[in-house]
């Protein structure tokens, strides 16, 4: 095989203009572009490289990728109302979306996205919301006024999958994390600005929560087994927790998926003072082990609290937030205010159970 360098210094900035430019010049009727982009930077991270090579991202996958997202949005905003319908916020400039009606219906049915997963139910959806993602925002998203800027993949006819251009998911993964900034927000602001929604959202700022935030009902049941795996000690100190809290091993603001494996028990305090960061090696080498020996335990647990299990995933997402991190000389927590560079020993504790 030639190698297969990843973007230079130019190309990586050119490509940040341009996701600029399709957040800020595209038309925006409905917040399918927003979700088509996130779903694209999320497979990006999942199945992607960070060399320069071509990816294909069949469109089932994004069309699933596009009812988890929509997932905690088609819940009923705010104070009940008697009618549940009404209480949906609106996703588009004239008719509800019709994504809203797709994941409505199986959160009716299933309550959980777990369930809905699960059940036969969820092969249809899928198949609904994949003739609308390539009816709809697949060959809207790199349309501007008057200009065609199709740098992310062609817009040629394909079968049933897109193929990102060179270099293309090696900058969703480097630029992971603005570009979900980005277009939550911009997400977040078409929706507060929909006249439909106004009466239903009113002076209220929890709106970010409510749309990208994590579920933290479904996290709290997982406290007691995460405890016990865990034999009651904070992932992080070791020492016993109490009340501790549920936090996210690979940080919530680099990867917003609730993953099983993903989730620790830990301290209040030493969550806080993880805060945003990766947790040190030492930490990954604990986390690791505890999926190593207590995977199914915790795939079985997470099935009663419905939260989604993929360990394949779970590590192969903590790669590339370990590599992003590296590339970055990022700092890593390791205890109270103290930070560390990564030594590279992250790669063989990867490698090792992954
Ligand atoms: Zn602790």
């Amino acid at each position: 095989m030639t190698p297969n360098p990843g973007p230079t210094a130019e190309e990586q900035i050119a490509f940040l203009g341009k996701i600029e430019r399709l957040l800020s010049e595209g038309q925006f009727v409905a917040t399918y572009k927003f979700a088509l982009l996130l779903a694209i930077a999320d497979l990006a991270v999942k199945l992607g490289r960070d060399d320069g090579g071509e990816l294909d991202l069949p469109i089932r996958a994004i069309a699933e990728e596009f009812i988890e997202l929509y997932w905690r949005q088609a819940a009923p905003y705010g104070n009940s109302v008697a009618d549940d319908s009404y209480n949906i916020l609106k996703q588009n400039t004239g008719r509800q979306a019709a994504i809203i009606s797709i994941v409505d219906n199986l959160r009716q049915t299933h309550g959980t996205l777990m369930r809905a997963r699960q059940s036969t139910a969820w092969t249809t959806a899928v198949t609904d919301a994949t003739r609308l993602v390539r009816d709809m925002p697949l060959w809207r998203l790199q349309r501007l006024r008057n200009e065609v800027l199709d740098f992310l993949y062609s817009e040629s006819p394909v079968a049933d999958h897109i193929r990102l251009k060179h270099g293309v998911a090696a900058n969703l993964r480097r630029f992971h994390a603005i570009i979900v900034r980005l277009a939550q927000s911009e997400w977040m602001h078409f929706i507060q600005a929909l006249p439909g929604n106004s009466q239903l959202l009113g002076p209220t700022s929890d709106l970010g929560q409510f749309l990208f935030g994590a579920d933290r009902s479904a996290l709290v049941r997982m406290a007691t087994p995460l405890a016990d795996v865990q034999k009651g000690q904070c992932l992080y100190c070791r020492r016993r927790v109490d009340r501790g809290e549920i936090d996210h091993f690979v940080p919530w603001s680099r990867y917003p998926r609730d993953l099983a494996h993903n989730l620790v028990l830990a301290h209040k305090e030493c969550n806080r003072q993880k805060s945003d960061l990766l947790a040190a090696e030492v930490h990954l080498d604990r986390w690791m082990a505890r999926n190593q020996a207590h995977g199914p335990a915790i795939s079985e647990a997470a099935r009663t609290a419905a939260i989604v299990v993929d360990i394949a995933g779970t590590v192969s997402v903590a790669g590339w937030a370990y590599a992003h991190g590296a590339s970055l000389r990022a700092a890593t927590w390791l205890q109270g205010d103290e930070v560390e560079p990564l030594s590279g020993r992250w790669q063989s504790l990867l490698m090792e159970y992954g």
